[in-house]
């Protein structure tokens, strides 16, 4: 395991910052990758790893352990992972729950979800994640693709907002989901193995802007209910549109986890000011997955090891992106690092995450958490 020291990259920057930057207070250098708690609010990590946990511990990261999804038919093993990492390590694994979607017609489902929900908060989830498949593959009994805002979806985010917890929202997908296959773009290798999620030329799916739409329409319905965007809340490509929604509504929050790449392909002044402008509404997430429970064999050790390495790689080089000045390379691309000053950058990565999802609550552990 690498000891968590400073790439020479980021040492070699630090010392002209204060002369580089004007965002920085005089005599201010950029931190060290350690010593900034960084909680990765989108996380999926299903197994307890003594490796895993100890290069957390070392290089001060921290998670939201997130259940998903509603149809794969293992929220029981999923949620008593979670549950269980949570346990052991109430600091690591605070987490999400999520709700069946596979019984939405019966007529005992929202009591039973919210039943479902209950116990898991009772248990300590600090939210409640809903996917994609909202909105782009579960139908109702027409036929017609069910979108995020549908009214039988009501009570349960009413009672998720009486409750206090977040609703952590993946929904729509990159706006790249809806355009031909472009070999430039950040999703070209993920469309391409998964042509089911890629919805060009596909006039039957609802489009982005609708998906979108009924998203805003749950927090309009909702003024009460935090909503936490995941994925910049599925627009990427569209910083304005961002700023938009975090002004219009007080109680949306968005993550940038699995699109630090996409910020990357904007200019960086434009990406720092929204952060400058927004310092309390974003937060640092990554969404590394691993749910050995999905596989038909378990994972091997080489495995493992090379999740936890892009793991580590991954904290690293998105560390140099937001605290990190000049020119760096991301993503196999040369790109400007955002120069964030400390104050917004100990925002995006703890300070938002403590206070959206009760942090502090949370990792006094289980009993506490209720
Ligand atoms: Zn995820």
């Amino acid at each position: 395991m690498h000891p968590p020291t400073l790439r020479p990259l980021l040492l070699a920057g630090a010392a002209a910052l204060t002369l580089a930057s004007p965002l920085f207070a005089a005599g201010e250098t950029a931190p060290a990758f350690a010593e900034i708690l960084k909680i990765d609010a989108h996380s999926h990590v299903f197994e307890d790893i003594p490796e895993l946990n100890r290069l957390m511990r070392a290089v001060n990261v921290r998670t939201i352990n997130i259940c998903n999804n509603g149809t794969d038919g293992y929220l029981d093993t999923m949620h008593g992972i979670a549950l269980e990492q949570y346990r052991r390590h109430p600091d690591l694994f605070p987490f999400e729950a999520t709700f069946d979607l596979l019984r939405r017609d019966e007529p005992t489902y929202v009591q039973e979800v919210i039943a479902h929900l209950d116990r898991m908060f009772a248990q300590g989830a600090v939210g409640v994640k809903i996917w994609k498949e909202i909105g782009i593959d579960i139908k109702d009994r027409d036929g017609k693709f069910i979108l995020p805002d549908d009214p039988r979806f009501d009570p349960i985010y009413a009672h998720i907002a009486k409750r206090g917890k977040v609703l952590h929202a993946h929904l729509a997908e990159p706006i790249d989901a809806w355009l031909p296959l472009d070999p430039e773009s950040n999703h070209y290798h993920y469309y391409s193995a998964n042509p089911e999620w890629h919805l060009y030329g596909k006039p039957e799916y609802p489009s982005h802007a609708a998906i979108i739409a009924a998203r805003d329409n749950i927090m309009r319905k909702h003024p009460d209910l935090v909503v936490v965007g995941a994925h910049l809340g599925s627009l990427e490509h569209d910083l304005d549109g961002i700023a938009e929604r975090l002004a219009r509504y007080p109680n949306f929050a968005i993550e940038v986890s699995a699109r630090t790449r996409n910020l990357t392909r904007h200019p960086a002044e434009k990406v720092r000011a929204l952060f400058l402008k927004y310092p309390d509404r974003i937060m640092y997430g990554i969404d590394g997955s691993w749910k050995p429970y999905r596989l038909p064999t378990p994972p091997s050790e080489a495995q493992r090891q090379g999740y936890i390495n892009r793991l580590r790689l991954q904290y690293q080089n998105d560390f140099d992106y937001y605290a990190g000045s000049g020119r760096l390379t991301y993503a196999n691309r040369e790109v400007e690092a955002l120069n964030l000053p400390r104050a917004v950058l100990e925002q995006f990565y703890h300070r938002n995450a403590i206070r959206i999802f009760r942090l502090d609550k949370a990792w006094a552990g289980p009993a506490a958490a209720q």
